[in-house]
């Protein structure tokens, strides 16, 4: 079984499976309860909180423990939108972001915020010049994305921090598909929020985080006990903490060789499949972009019959293309680049990590060649 579909989820990392298992076994008290028990576990909560930190560049007391990506992102818009709605209405996003960012500017626009949605070109990169243009005086916050989840491009994030410090306007930044592949630095880049998921970097799902950087009103989405500094109520998920804290140990010291390694493959895999059928086209900028994704246009077929046929050679790719009732969707990213309808219809991501080798590209391309022919004769 080849597994190359890292973008949506990946295998937990032995050693974090390690770590974890005494919180499920004898270290399973609460951490705000004061006695032995409790004590036990909050001093992993700290650590992992700091590892965290160390990671992405900020201080531990910034970080806020949730339970995935998409409530990171649900808690910084709108918590970012009721603290201070006397101050603007106007909040500035992308048309290529995760849902979790969209349907949350989404439902703000029913509750009376102003949403602009800035286009994005033909390599997927937003122009930071037409994102300081739009913000006004009412503008709040601008959430913008640093690596898309469908191509892999990086948005100018350096750039967006600096118009954002410079205009006086919040920065959040979904990181989920960022954080653990590539440097990221809330104080260099000017982050104010900063969006992870643990089931991205080889930690279990259940478990993400949300920077808010010191002097940031936000109000809180969950409502109840005083955990994570009244910020995020309930019961930690200890286990997933300590998952969290130890991926981004392992992703701070691996990170850099494993991006190089992997890219390889990856250039390795784009040029294979441009030999093998040379219609095929790259989506997205060819450099800025994550090392591990690759999202290509095999322009003519049906990318989820092509999923199908990989899948049934134990490989495991996503196709860019939704079907929904029956039909065929092109990708709203891929649209919102300009890609064309027929090429976007036979869009399929790869995505490589941790477990890929030069043996599974190898099989991948020796594979290829009868599937597509096979694709092509329909
Ligand atoms: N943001 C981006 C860019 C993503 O790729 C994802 C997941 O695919 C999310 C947010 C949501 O993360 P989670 O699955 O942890 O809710």
């Amino acid at each position: 079984m080849i597994y190359m579909d890292y973008n949506a989820t990946a295998p937990v990392h032995p050693e974090v499976l390690e770590a974890i298992l005494p919180f499920y076994r004898e270290q399973f008290g609460n951490p705000s309860s004061i006695h032995w028990a409790g004590r036990m576990v909050k001093g992993a909560v700290e650590e992992a909180r700091e590892e965290v930190a160390r990671l992405v560049g900020c201080a531990p007391s910034e970080v806020i423990f949730t339970s995935c990506g998409s409530e990171s992102d649900n808690m910084a818009i709108k918590g970012v939108a009721a603290a201070n709605r006397s101050k603007g209405n106007h909040i500035i996003t992308t048309s290529v972001e995760h849902p979790a960012v969209l349907n949350s500017c989404h439902y703000l626009e029913h509750e009376g915020y102003r949403i602009t949605r800035l286009p994005v070109d033909r390599d997927g990169l937003v122009d930071p010049q037409e994102l300081k243009s739009a913000i006004g005086d009412k503008t709040i916050l601008v959430s913008a994305m640093f690596a898309n989840n469908e191509t892999g491009v990086l948005f100018p994030v350096r750039e967006i921090g600096a118009i954002c410090r410079e205009r006086g306007v919040y920065f959040h930044c979904d990181a989920v598909q960022t954080v653990g592949k590539v440097p990221v630095d809330c104080r260099g880049m000017d982050i104010g929020l900063l969006s992870l998921s643990g089931h991205k970097i080889g930690a279990p799902k259940g478990i993400g985080a949300l920077v808010v950087r010191k002097g940031i009103k936000l109000h809180p989405l969950l409502h109840g006990g005083a955990q994570e500094r009244n910020r995020r109520a309930g019961t930690e998920n200890v286990a997933g903490i300590v998952a969290l804290g130890k991926a981004c140990q392992i992703a701070k010291e691996e990170m850099s060789s494993e991006a190089a390694r992997v890219q390889q493959l990856r250039d390795r895999l784009e040029k294979g499949v441009m030999a093998i059928f040379p219609q095929a086209s790259l989506n997205g900028h060819r450099e800025n972009r994550l090392p591990t994704t690759a999202n290509i246009s095999f322009t003519g077929l049906e990318a989820d019959s092509l999923l199908l046929n990989l899948d049934l050679q134990g490989i495991a790719v996503s196709s860019g293309s939704a079907c929904s009732s029956g039909t065929l969707k092109a990708s709203p990213v891929l649209a919102a680049m300009g890609v064309d309808p027929a090429s976007a219809k036979g869009s399929v991501r790869f995505s490589l990590g941790r477990t890929n080798t030069e043996e599974e590209v190898n099989y991948l391309l020796g594979v290829l060649p009868e599937i597509l022919q096979r694709l092509q004769q329909k």
